[in-house]
């Protein structure tokens, strides 16, 4: 058994959370080095409290000030700022970083954890969307290794070949083996496709003419999984599947082609592989987010989650059908974004991240979002980028450009009004 020292960024939210309650569970095993919160300052000072980890770090200097308030009596130290995350996520100290904070605010402490080797719990697919080529060569520069958090993306992981994980066990063992060979940048061999596995989320069967009058308490609200609010949204979009499809493309090398989504809504099959002699091995569990985090947390070995055992009798019947993109066009705008390369999947994740937000706060019906996403792919999707920072500025433009495009249909919708 190792021992593993962990950074839990966006410990306060739901898969931190989550992620805290696996490791409650094996205080033999896992050891809290720092957390990181934004808003919920009592929740991170209760989690200090329990976890005793040696930093946390908030945004700003005020929340720094309230949450050392709370912990006065605790030997931790209060951070705040980027530069802190970045800070806590290549502590030397520490091997393991849990990479959950939301959005395109979860980039560069995931850089800075891969520049520094280490073996990364990934749960911010916007890093891989934002910016997969710079980040999986971070992540081969410096020596680190991704295990999947998502549940899709572990579940392909579980159901790949034995090798794929080869870099991974290298590195989790006491005696390091040494690393295997980079991998082609291709599908391991005998592997045709991966099924990437949707629940197809609230909307599902709604009729489609009364979409364009969906609020966003609909939309938060998810049949099967307990979530974020923006991941909630991006689940009734399928933009979260969208997402997923360039997430997979990064993780497993995989071409658009190669990822098929297939929608099931029971959410118990979390994603299969299917292999060159007509073999598809699946993953099944409940919709728990703690399966996928214990995984991760104690690869190559297996502990428990608190997740009840699965009673396949008792969910009777499993089913599977075709998305239908009339329906869902934000899954079609990922694949489209995706074949585009470049630019595109960083504007197709920024404009998102607005038009979410302007949904969520009700500036904007649901139907617009996929359309200001649309617009501001057409706007942007091709622009220049040939480093890191041309991203950065990429990403900067397309909120700036979706949010201009949202403001101006929201004047033409009053003055229609
Ligand atoms: P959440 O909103 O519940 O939590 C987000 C966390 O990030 C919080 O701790 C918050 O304090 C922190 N945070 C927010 N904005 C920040 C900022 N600007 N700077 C620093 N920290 C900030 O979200 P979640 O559902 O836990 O999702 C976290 C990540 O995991 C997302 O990328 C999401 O796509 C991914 N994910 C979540 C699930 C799930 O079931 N919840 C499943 C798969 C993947
Ligand atoms: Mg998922």
């Amino acid at each position: 058994m190792t021992l593993r020292n962990l950074t839990i960024l966006g410990a306060t939210g739901t898969i931190g959370v989550n992620t805290l309650d696996v490791v409650a569970r094996h205080p033999e095993r896992f050891r809290v080095v720092a957390l990181s919160g934004f808003n919920q300052i009592e929740r991170l000072a209760g989690q200090c409290r329990q976890f005793r980890p040696r930093y946390a770090v908030v945004p700003d200097a005020a929340r720094a000030r309230a949450l050392a308030a709370l912990v006065a009596d605790l030997p931790v130290e209060v951070l705040h700022g980027e530069a802190a995350l970045e800070e806590i996520s290549a502590l030397p100290e520490v091997d393991t970083v849990m990479a959950a904070i939301v959005g395109a605010a979860g980039l560069r402490p995931a850089l800075a954890a891969a520049r520094a080797g280490k073996r990364i719990l990934l749960a911010n697919k916007e890093t891989l969307v934002m910016a997969g080529r710079f980040f999986m060569e971070a992540v081969r520069e410096g020596g680190a290794t991704i295990l999947p958090i998502d549940s899709e993306h572990n579940a392909i992981f579980q159901c790949m070949p034995a090798e794929f994980g080869a870099e991974c066990r290298a590195q989790s063992s006491e005696h390091p083996a040494p690393r295997p060979a980079p991998r082609a940048p291709r599908l391991p061999a005998g592997v045709r496709r991966i099924l990437l596995t949707a629940s197809g989320g609230p909307f599902r069967t709604r009729a489609l003419e009364t979409l364009a009058a969906v609020t966003p308490e609909e939309a938060v609200a998810h049949p099967n999984w307990v979530m974020g609010r923006k991941i909630s949204v991006d689940s009734a979009t399928m933009m979260n599947k969208g997402l997923e499809v360039i997430e997979a493309h990064w993780l497993f090398s995989a071409r658009p082609e190669e990822i098929e989504v297939v929608i099931h809504p029971q959410s118990i099959v979390h994603s299969m592989v299917e292999y060159r002699d007509g073999s598809v091995i699946a993953q099944l569990s409940h919709p728990d987010m703690r399966t996928p985090i214990a995984h991760a947390l104690a690869y190559p070995e297996r502990v428990e989650a608190g997740v009840p055992w699965l009673d396949l009798a008792r969910i009777g019947s499993l089913s599977f059908e075709a998305p239908d993109t009339r329906r869902f066009p934000c899954l079609k705008l990922a694949y489209e974004a995706l074949q585009a390369g470049g630019a595109a999947p960083t504007v197709l994740n920024a404009a998102n991240e607005e038009a979410v937000a302007a949904f969520l706060a009700h500036a904007i019906p649901y139907l617009a979002i996929a359309e200001a996403l649309a617009e501001t792919l057409g706007q942007l999707g091709t622009a220049p980028v040939g480093s890191l920072d041309d991203l950065v500025a990429v990403d900067a433009e397309a909120r700036a450009a979706a949010r201009a495009l949202m403001a101006r249909h929201a004047a033409g919708a009053r003055r229609g009004a």
